[in-house]
């Protein structure tokens, strides 16, 4: 394997200042000396940049077959290029804190593609839909961080999968592990009449620049970014490494408000905002120093607090202000404005709603990101036969065809709603989304995308007439890949008791989480716990009492 790369060229490169050695091992940051690894991965990282799994996945992992593949290799750095091992099928989620990895691991995988600012061509979409076809037995799922994974991936697959993708302008670079992750944008970025500002150029520059750089390729942890010039901050801002919304200065004009040290899992935390206001033109050097950072004084003993919330957290954003400004950009920021709370709940932009240059944009609702191969070919031939070329994710597991001229409005529709996608939905629709759970993720205590499916059919059934904005997000695991702690229902997966005293597939409840608006996270609610059969009663029961309840205006996170 190729030499250890990073922590003595990042040493190099570090301010002097921050260049001195001590004796503790601390948190294992680079800035204060300590490059000996401290746990298995930063090991691996050390022993080789995960960048270079490509070649070995090329020339002998495809040729030789899964029983060929360094176990670190496996399950480490294959996930540089977007490639998890999924779940053995038939494991039962009691197991899956029981099994070693290698127990759990099935000899296919998941790939996830990686689509910055969620911006697909038609015959992107089309390329995604053959690879599905081809390679994926047809999944396809919508992530909520506007990436789409496929599933029953074999590695003898995977250049052929490579070029396909690499040819029409996709990559799975950096998808998943310890590295900058796809810049999420916001989906109506440079249409929208209400826009702010545009971010679609720092996105493509961040990319251009620094995706596949090994500058930043070992990181502490992964490194969540999202930019939006959206009114409706349409890129839950709060709960990414980095974010930059969308403001007006009252004398520079429309810019970003920076936000930095938010993330969810066990511990979660929401961004802080530094005050600083930055131009169009120097978001990419900002995002730069505030990944160099990351790099440099991320704590990298335990993967538990590796995450940049845990540095923000001892730092604060003053103390974090200081150094990026004084050790990375060598320039001061100039004190910016808060954003304003954003108009609307709904922030997925679902429905018909009017461009900048007269056409229109329409939102649809695919249930919890479930798509297939099949489907996305048709949905980019609907796309194609009503005149535009342009789609978007969300999100929120949802889709948007741009473009849109007005007498094509309800023809779409109406194409859309024939696919079951539609682009007037039920609240639960709506507002329901669902990680990967037991069918593929390793993780996973329970089932989600079919639960998610069914409850949604169950709750239009039961309350026809509900029409608030609700979140429903249901997890498979303690982890929060679907924002349990930001959902109005936020669902936890976890084994619970059945009335009969069995153990059975269920949710412990949080209530009332929120982001945008009044963003803040859920209550748990000590012992509220759910089976899964019980879950349709249960929500049910709540909105009910809330609609009795309720005043006038009263949002359910009320
Ligand atoms: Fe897997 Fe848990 Fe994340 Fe769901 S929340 S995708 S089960 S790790």
């Amino acid at each position: 394997m190729a030499s250890t790369p990073t922590p003595d060229d990042a040493a190099a490169r570090r301010p002097a200042a921050t260049r001195k050695v001590t004796r503790h091992r601390g948190e294992g940051q680079w800035a204060m000396g300590h490059f000996t690894p401290l746990n298995a991965n930063e090991q691996f990282k050390k022993d080789d940049d995960g960048l270079n799994v490509r070649t070995r996945i090329e020339t002998i992992y495809s040729q030789r077959g899964f029983d060929s593949i360094d176990p670190a290799d496996l399950r480490g750095r294959m996930r540089w290029w977007g490639l998890y091992t999924q779940r053995k099928a038939g494991i039962d989620g009691g197991k899956t804190a029981i099994l070693e990895p290698h127990e759990l691991d099935d000899e296919h995988f998941m790939l996830r593609v990686r689509i910055d600012g969620g911006r697909l061509t038609t015959a992107q979409l089309r390329a995604i839909g053959e690879v599905s076809e081809t390679y994926a037995r047809g999944t396809a799922d919508i992530t909520d961080r506007q990436n789409i994974q496929l599933h029953w991936i074999r590695i003898e697959d995977v250049p052929a999968i490579w070029q396909k993708l690499e040819a029409v302008g996709l990559s799975t670079t950096e998808a998943c592990g310890d590295c900058p992750r796809v810049i999420i944008g916001s989906p109506v970025a440079g249409i929208a009449e209400d826009e702010i500002i545009d971010g679609s150029w720092a996105v493509d520059e961040i990319h251009e620049r620094y995706i596949g750089d090994k500058e930043f390729s070992n990181l502490p942890r992964k490194f969540k970014t999202a930019i939006s010039g959206s009114p409706v901050q349409d890129v839950v801002h709060e709960i990414n490494d980095i974010a930059f919304v969308g403001v007006v200065h009252p004398e520079h004009g429309p810019g970003f408000d920076v936000w930095v040290g938010g993330g969810l899992s066990t511990n979660p935390r929401l961004a802080e905002r530094l005050g600083a206001w930055v131009p169009l033109e120097q978001v990419p050097d900002v995002w730069a120093g505030v990944v160099g950072i990351f790099r440099d004084y991320g704590y990298r003993r335990l993967r538990t607090r590796a995450r940049l919330k845990f540095l923000m957290a001892d730092w604060g954003p003053e103390k974090f202000r200081q150094i990026l400004e004084d050790d990375y950009l060598k320039t001061k920021l100039i004190d910016g404005p808060a954003p304003a709370e954003p108009s609307t709940r709904w922030r997925d932009h679902v429905g018909v709603h009017p461009q900048q240059d007269g056409n229109f944009y329409v939102g649809f609702a695919p249930r919890v990101g479930r798509i297939d191969g099949p489907t996305l070919a048709k949905i980019a031939d609907v796309a194609a036969a009503h005149g535009s070329d342009r789609l978007r994710t969300t999100v929120e597991q949802k889709m948007i065809i741009l473009d849109v001229a007005p007498d094509q409005v309800e023809p779409l529709v109406a194409a859309l709603d024939a696919l079951d996608f539609q682009v007037r939905p039920s609240s639960f629709r709506r507002g329901t989304i669902a990680c990967t759970g037991i069918e593929f993720c390793k993780l996973a205590i329970v089932e989600t995308k079919g639960r998610g499916h069914d409850l949604i059919s169950d709750l239009e059934k039961r309350l026809p007439d509900f029409d608030q904005p609700i979140s429903i997000n249901i997890n498979g695991c303690p982890n929060a890949c679907a924002r349990i702690q930001t959902g109005d229902f936020g669902l936890k997966g976890q084994l619970v008791l059945n009335a009969e005293g069995e153990q059975v597939e269920g949710f412990q409840v949080h209530l009332g989480g929120s982001l945008g608006f009044e963003a803040g996270f859920g209550r748990k609610l000590r012992g509220l716990k759910v089976t899964a059969a019980e879950l349709p009663d249960y929500i049910e029961r709540v909105l009910r009492r809330f609609e009795e309840e309720r005043t006038d205006d009263e949002r359910f996170a009320e």
